[in-house]
This record gives structure tokens, C-alpha cells and sequence, in this order.
């Protein structure tokens, strides 16, 4: 079994971004700019926006935090983005997710610019991606993605069982896959019999949001599996959606949490929010 380190490789993808951002700065005075949107006081969120932030400062990019109370309208809130989309230093935009219930989300995230959209969460960005066309990539699928590249693991024929479909997260992992020539089954909370789609699955990708979800009886001998699972269990630690312990040892590659999918996040972020500057270079 081998692990695959998310640390080291968000690590690694964070150093070129600093050395491109650099390059940017030097021949074109270009920084890359990203304005983070945080509404509410949720302390995950709260905590999140803080690693973007430090992030965006690590790789030299100018970054802004807009915090709003939770009793914001969402004309204000859509206007702060507005206002993102026409400043001219500012290449990406981020609106953390989830939003106050009186905010429509769905239309929030259609107001940002879709050359700014660095979460790719905007329906113009979503279908060319189903397209197959260039676009922005949420950040988590495509830190997925950037693993399978980093640790050489071919996706083409193979056959991927997708636990949960988000619009974050399950749904964008299906359509990479799909373009990298796997054969991908996307399942849920209405899945009949979870473990007949996971057992046959060379590699499978869980990001569902239930610790120890997937159990050892549920992969195959020497598959890959990929936990995306972030959950803060009764002692405050930190668990993933497989119960590692138990899983690991049958698999030929496993992502741990924490130091596996959720660092790569935020290197994609970075990476999404360059290559923005980039194109407006
Ligand atoms: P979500 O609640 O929007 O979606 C959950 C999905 O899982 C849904 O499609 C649902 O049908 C499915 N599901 C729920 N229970 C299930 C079950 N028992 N069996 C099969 N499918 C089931 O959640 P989300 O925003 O997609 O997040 C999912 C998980 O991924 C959470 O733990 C979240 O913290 C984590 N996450 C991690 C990162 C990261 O950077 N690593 C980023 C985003 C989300």
C-alpha cells in the first residue's frame, strides 16, 4: 500500500505557482489578485478562508477578504461581486460555500464573471467542462486529478465508482474522469446497494461527508481510493469518509486525512487563480 501525500504534492504545486507568480510580476506586472467573499460567522468557513488567505500571501498573490454579517441581503452580497468582477486587479473570485438559507446560492454563483470563476462553480464553466473544453476546474476534483497525474496512476479503461454528486464535488470528479476515458459510476444517498458499485471499482472516489462510510469489506483486493471526506468527529480530530485502518491494507494506493485531497485543494485554487492572470496577461 502506498500513500499518496497530499501534503507534499500541494507543497510542490504551491512552489511553482510562487515562481511563475515571480515570472508574472517581473516581465508583464502582473500579481495575480483573489477576493474571498466570506458571509456569517460558521467557524469552518472561517477557517478556510484564513488557509486561502495565507496561501494567496505564501505565493506572492494580492488577496482581499470581503466579510459580511450573516443578515446580509443578496443584493449586497451582489454587488460586493460586481464590484469584484470590474476591478481590474482581481482575477478570481471566491464566494465561500454554504451561504446564510435567505441567500439563493444558484444565483450568487451566476453573478461572478466566469473568467474570474476560479472555484468553477458557474454553469458556463461547469458545461465546458462536460464539453471537454478548456475551463475552470473546481479545485477539488481537479486536485484529484493532479494526483493520478503526480503518481503516474493511468485513468483511461479503468473503472471508477463516484461516491456522492455534489455540484463541488461528485459531479466535477465524474466529468474529468469521463474526459480522461474512464468508465465512471456516479452514486448517492438513493444508491440501492452501494458496496455492488464500490466492489467492482478499480478506484474509488468517496466524498460524501460520512466518516467510515467505506468499509473493508467494500473494495477489491489492490484498488485505489480516494477519500474526500472531511469530518470532525466527538474527540475534534479530524476523519475522512473510509475507515482507514481497516481499508488501507487492501489498497495499491490510499489518499489519508488529513494531508491528502484538502491541501491539494487549495493548491488548486492557487494554480486556477494563476492561470486567470495569466490569461489576462
Ligand atoms: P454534499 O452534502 O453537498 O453532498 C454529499 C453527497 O453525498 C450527495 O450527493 C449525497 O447524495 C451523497 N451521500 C450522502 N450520504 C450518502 C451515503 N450514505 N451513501 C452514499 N452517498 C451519500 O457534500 P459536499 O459538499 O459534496 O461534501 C462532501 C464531503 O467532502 C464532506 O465531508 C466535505 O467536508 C468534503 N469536502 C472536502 C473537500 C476537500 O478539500 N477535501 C472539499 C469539499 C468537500
Amino acid at each position: 500500500m502506498q500513500l499518496i501525500d497530499g501534503k507534499s504534492l500541494a507543497n510542490k504545486v504551491q512552489t511553482s505557482v510562487a515562481t511563475e507568480v515571480e515570472q508574472l510580476k517581473q516581465e508583464k506586472n502582473i500579481v495575480p489578485g483573489l477576493a474571498v467573499i466570506l458571509i456569517g460567522d460558521d467557524p469552518a468557513s472561517h477557517a478556510y478562508v484564513k488557509m486561502k488567505a495565507k496561501a494567496c500571501e505564501k505565493v506572492g498573490f494580492y488577496s482581499i477578504t470581503h466579510s459580511m454579517p450573516d443578515a446580509i441581503s443578496q443584493e449586497e452580497i451582489i454587488a460586493t461581486i460586481e464590484m469584484m468582477n470590474n476591478n481590474p486587479r482581481i482575477d478570481g473570485i471566491l464566494v465561500q460555500l454554504p451561504l446564510p438559507k435567505h441567500v439563493d446560492t444558484d444565483k450568487i454563483l451566476e453573478v461572478i464573471d466566469p473568467k474570474k470563476d476560479v472555484d468553477g462553480f458557474h454553469a458556463y464553466n461547469v458545461g465546458r467542462l462536460v464539453t471537454n473544453l478548456d475551463s475552470f476546474v473546481a479545485c477539488t476534483p481537479l486536485g484529484v486529478m493532479k494526483m493520478f497525474e503526480e503518481y503516474n496512476i493511468e485513468l483511461e479503461g479503468k473503472d471508477v465508482c463516484v461516491v456522492g454528486a455534489s455540484n463541488i464535488v461528485g459531479k466535477p470528479m465524474a466529468a474529468l474522469l469521463l474526459n480522461a476515458n474512464a468508465t465512471v459510476t456516479v452514486t448517492h444517498i438513493f444508491t440501492k446497494d452501494l458496496k455492488a458499485h464500490t466492489l467492482q471499482a478499480d478506484i474509488v472516489i468517496v466524498g460524501v461527508g460520512v466518516p467510515g462510510l467505506i468499509k473493508e469489506d467494500m473494495v477489491k483486493e489492490g484498488a485505489i481510493v480516494i477519500d474526500i471526506g472531511i469530518n470532525r468527529i466527538a474527540d475534534g480530530s479530524l476523519v475522512g469518509d473510509v475507515d482507514f485502518k481497516n481499508v488501507s491494507p487492501k489498497c495499491s494506493y490510499i489518499t489519508p486525512v488529513p494531508g491528502g485531497v484538502g491541501p491539494m485543494t487549495i493548491a488548486m485554487l492557487l494554480s486556477n487563480t494563476l492561470k486567470s492572470a495569466k490569461q489576462r496577461a
